[in-house]
């Protein structure tokens, strides 16, 4: 789909189809600001050279990564008081197994195994610039081979390895020909797949575009939580690159920069999808059984409603009119949902000699119970109140108003 940026990425590396040898890198998953996510008709096709199918992705007889994958993180550079080393250790610990991940399942083997859609995030390591600021794809290698074969990260092959590069690290072509790439090599005999992932913050407009406000309020780690799983989907499907790949790319490169319906997370920023107790707006992934980009796998429960909807709260009773009595009780009953705590509700009910105190229950069916004893002096007449809930993240909402008859 990214067309120019991908022919010239091609060009410049000539690495874009796997039928080239087992050592190409696959370089991809660039954002320019021409293709902000109107992707073409052309994200679909399939190449002829490769085994057609109805998926919308060529499988060309490869393994795929079966199991539990492993993840490591490897962060390169300075991370030092970056939020990035909270947040996405976070998402990896909760990709796993999620509705947007169990996409991957819908690929398999020659043998008919399908990718499991699990993954175990296994743990991180930092790496202090031991291959200087300016990297190169060999550099880039011998920082997951250093972390190896040194035992500080164990030799696994049923693993992906990250190298996490501080913002202020460069690599050719990062930030204008791709914002990360996965591949393989042979390290201490074992097949180990890699995957660069630099920090968008050298280049948000290129690879965070979206991200700015990220739900998470870290512009750089906010894209890199994408961009990371966009990488790990087509390591767990290709990781070889000799599997599920054709002309236009592996599984995640038809979906680039695609988010489906967004919404907005507490802090303000875009997000379309939670994955534990956090929003993240993650890019696409291709789903092989129907040819679909989707958000997460048909058929999976839908995500939990965003923390942003705040309460809603319906006065179940008394009804309007009702007439209540002076030195009476005074009992309301209200429903109040919200997909996070609620924290307070209370009622606006002004009584002429000041403010009515309430006491506030919550009954065996789970709504609150508001009561009081209205003065023996209370007024005849007409009298409203509302209900107002307060929740976790201090949203609020108020009922409409019921106006009661006093006698
Ligand atoms: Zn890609």
């Amino acid at each position: 789909m990214r067309l120019a940026p991908l022919l010239s990425a091609c060009a410049l590396l000539a690495a874009c189809t796997p039928e080239v040898g087992p050592e190409l890198t696959v370089e991809e998953n660039l954002a320019t600001p021409a293709e902000t996510g109107k992707g073409g008709g052309t994200a679909l096709s399939v190449d002829p050279t490769v085994q057609p199918n109805a998926t919308g992705i060529g499988y060309n007889g490869g393994p795929v990564m079966l199991g539990t994958p492993d993840v490591y993180y490897i962060w390169y550079g300075n991370w030092s008081g970056n939020s990035a080393t909270t947040i996405l250790p976070d998402f990896m610990a909760n990709l796993g197994g999620s509705p947007y991940f169990l996409i991957n399942t819908t690929y398999y083997d020659s043998a008919g195994r399908h990718v499991t859609g699990s993954v175990n995030y296994a743990g991180a390591v930092s790496d202090n610039y031991s291959q200087g600021k300016a990297l190169s794809d060999a550099r880039v290698q011998a920082i997951v081979s250093r972390a190896i074969t040194s035992g500080a990260l164990p030799s696994n092959a049923n693993a992906v390895y990250f190298v996490l590069t501080s913002s202020d690290v460069t690599l050719s072509g990062f930030c204008n020909g791709f914002c990360g790439w996965h591949t393989h090599a042979t390290i201490g005999g074992r097949d180990i797949k890699y995957s660069f992932v630099g920090n968008p913050e050298q280049c948000p407009r290129s690879c965070a575009p979206y991200a700015n406000p990220g739900p998470n309020g870290n512009t750089g780690a906010d894209g890199m939580a994408s961009i990371l799983a966009h990488e790990l989907e087509e390591t767990v499907t290709d990781p070889d690159l000799n599997a599920w790949t054709d002309s236009a790319g592996e599984n995640a490169d038809k979906c680039a920069w695609k988010f489906g319906t967004t919404y907005a997370a507490s802090n303000g920023g875009t997000a379309n999808m939670r994955l534990g107790a956090r929003d993240y707006l993650i890019q696409q992934n291709l789903d092989a059984s129907n040819g679909k980009c989707e958000t997460k796998l048909p058929g999976t429960p839908p995500p939990p409603p965003p923390p942003s909807d705040g309460p809603k709260v319906t006065v179940l009773g008394p009804s309007a009119g009702t007439i209540i009595h002076a030195g009476g009780p005074l009992d309301i009953t209200a429903s109040v949902t919200d997909p996070v705590a609620v924290s307070s509700v209370t009622v606006s009910w002004v009584a002429p000699s000041g403010t009515t105190q309430f006491t506030t229950t919550k009954n065996a069916a789970g709504n609150w119970e508001l009561t009081t004893t209205l003065s023996t002096s209370a007024q005849a007449g007409t009298r409203s109140f509302t209900v107002t809930a307060r929740d976790a993240n201090n949203k609020t909402a108020t009922s409409p108003s019921v106006t009661l008859t006093v006698q």
